[in-house]
């Protein structure tokens, strides 16, 4: 499906982000569970420190409510550390969720159809 231009929404209820939060973060969990962390609970130093810095740039996603997955995105604001990080935990756990969240699993899977917006070029500045 082809990027389209979309203008910046907030939704104030949060809602869509709400849900990717709640998503990765069961996805770190699992991981982190999975992988015999210790220094819990309930996460270890290093995935709490994952999710966290993912709380942060869903929070701060300049697309808003319109934000298409991470995977999907046009911009990619994590740094290259952080985004191997994330893919790593999303191929170990993607494939966990339908067992131990499907609701969640089945939300991400719509979301990641959702057509992957771009940014509006800022119109330049002409002086009359
Ligand atoms: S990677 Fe893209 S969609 Fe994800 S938080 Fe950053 S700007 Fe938003
Ligand atoms: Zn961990």
């Amino acid at each position: 499906m082809s990027p389209q231009i979309v203008e910046f929404t907030t939704d104030k209820r949060f809602v869509r982000r709400a849900r990717e939060l709640k998503t990765i973060e069961a996805m770190v969990r699992l991981y982190c569970r999975g992988h015999d962390h210790s220094g819990g609970p309930p996460l270890c130093t290093d995935c709490a420190a994952l999710l966290d810095y993912a709380a942060r740039r869903l929070e701060r996603c300049v697309f808003g409510d319109a934000k298409p997955t991470c995977t999907n995105c046009t911009v990619h604001c994590y740094s290259a550390d952080m985004r191997e990080q994330i893919r790593i935990v999303m191929q170990w756990a993607g494939p966990r969720m339908a067992l131990h969240h499907p609701i969640l699993s089945i939300f991400h899977m719509f979301d990641g159809r959702r057509p992957a917006p771009m940014l509006p070029v800022k119109q330049e500045q002409h002086p009359e």
